[in-house]
């Protein structure tokens, strides 16, 4: 049994002072105290927070940050964006994945981010044909996880048709492609992994409307359901403004409309993107207990457009926060950026906000904590007995966060700067950043750093 006491933490009822955690061996909390002696106890000063789930992500893409902003003739968009991708993923194998995703969940832990969703599409080799073990790539990704120790909902991704109405796939795609007979072999031998590691989940990822055609989609909810009952799905919806025209043109629908005309779509559910949604779109979601899952930084690399926020909090809805393409490791700047879209837009300010959670910053964090474990279903996002001990201790003696306490200084911490007051990071029960370094942070950067090296 591990025991920690902290001076402030952040529990599901708010911010409470000398906090007891105990840690069973399993890595999850077994009891939380407040107003607690900290004898016999290992004490964290400063503010101890819920680790941050991060929902939505394509590891791969990390290592191709940048490499996308220099001009090349013809329009720059999402579509000229995903060519260079396209181009970029070819060269990516096992050895090149597990090094880029090594790296990226070093930082995802740095940044306080304690999990994380992939949403994994690259399945098989760069003519297509599979790997020997179908599950290659997966592997790669769980190796990856298992070198940083961070958590992971693993969300394999369907992917069929290279547009709507079960167009064929392009040459770019092949890596992606399964028929759904193949899938279903893949989701087994990725199960048993799964079976007993509390640091792990499995779920499923049909890839978009585009790639799935509406029959498929039915077959996915089978093969989720078979994984587990309550499995996470999650589905790229309504991230351009193209996609909607090709949607209503194909079927006479939006795309999310679409959506809930053809699958059941509930609180296991997580609707990546869903930005372009008209009124009922919005009333639709939020109505059905599925989470947002928004991913600003990259909707504003991409040109994505723009997640109406104030509508969705107003009709009771939820999200949470992911980095997506991975231009920004930072849960602060997601929320940031989440936020000063909204003000921009609207001409106000406090758009998250609300007359019982007045604080912006807070509500943001707070909310993305709930959705985020909601997405990735795991017991994470809080800290209470039951729940995974990943946590977070920020330096509150840093002069970004002097004076502010309790809900004021999650306001500062997510608006007032750009230094990363993530000091130590704990996943089911084990430290892997100390100090605000990960514990293998050189050899996998090492690693790493050769990898890129390579593939320019
Ligand atoms: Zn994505």
């Amino acid at each position: 049994m591990t025991v920690l006491f902290a001076e402030s933490a952040l529990l599901p009822d708010g911010f409470a002072e000398a906090v007891r955690l105990e840690i069973d061996a399993r890595g999850d909390l077994a009891a939380v105290e407040a107003g607690a002696d900290p004898a016999g106890a290992a004490r964290l000063a400063g503010v101890v927070l819920p680790g941050m789930p991060n929902v939505h992500g394509h590891a791969f893409q990390r290592a191709m940050a940048g490499l996308a902003e220099r001009l090349e003739p013809g329009e720059a968009s999402f579509w000229s964006w995903r060519e260079v991708m396209y181009r970029f993923l070819q060269r990516i194998g096992p050895d090149e994945l597990r090094a880029i995703a090594a790296q990226l969940f070093v930082e995802m832990l740095e940044a306080g981010y304690t999990a994380l969703g992939e949403f994994h599409y690259l399945h098989h080799q760069a003519d297509g044909r599979a790997y020997a073990d179908p599950a290659e790539l997966s592997w790669a990704i769980l190796e990856a996880q298992r070198a940083s120790g961070i958590g992971l909902t693993h969300l394999p991704s369907l992917y069929m048709a290279g547009g709507f109405g079960g167009r064929p796939a392009e040459p770019g795609q092949r890596r992606f492609v399964h028929d759904l007979n193949r899938f279903a072999d893949l989701l087994e031998r990725l199960r048993p992994r799964f079976a007993g590691d509390p640091n792990l989940r499995l779920g499923v990822a049909p890839h978009s409307l585009r790639a799935v055609p509406d029959e498929a989609l039915g077959r996915v909810v089978d093969l989720a359901d078979a994984v587990d009952p309550a499995a996470p799905i999650h589905i790229h919806v309504a991230e351009q403004v193209k996609e909607v025209r090709d949607c209503l043109e194909w079927c006479g629908a939006r795309p999310v409309r679409h959506l809930f005309d053809v699958a059941p779509v509930g609180s296991r559910w997580c609707l990546i993107h869903a930005t372009h949604m008209d009124d009922a779109e919005a009333e639709l979601l939020a109505r059905s207990g599925a989470v947002a899952g928004l991913c600003p930084t990259t909707e504003a690399n991409l040109g994505d457009g723009l997640f109406d926020l104030g509508r969705h909090l107003a009709a009771g809805g939820t999200f949470g926060i992911g980095s997506d393409s991975h231009v920004s490791i930072s849960p602060v700047e997601e929320l940031r950026w989440l936020e000063y879209g909204q003000r921009l837009n609207t001409l106000r300010r406090l758009i998250a906000a609300s007359e019982e959670q007045p604080h912006c910053g807070a509500r943001l964090w707070r909310e993305a904590l709930a959705g985020g474990a909601q997405a990735l279903g795991r017991r994470i996002g809080r800290l209470a007995p039951g729940h995974r001990a990943d946590l977070i201790r920020i330096d509150s003696s840093h002069p970004i966060l002097a004076g502010r306490q309790d809900d004021a200084l999650l306001d500062a911490l997510v608006f007032s700067g750009n230094v990363n007051l993530v000091r130590d990071v704990m996943v089911g029960g084990r430290w892997l950043v100390r100090d605000g370094r990960h514990v293998h942070r050189d050899e996998i950067a090492e690693a790493y750093r050769a990898t890129v090296a390579r593939l320019a």
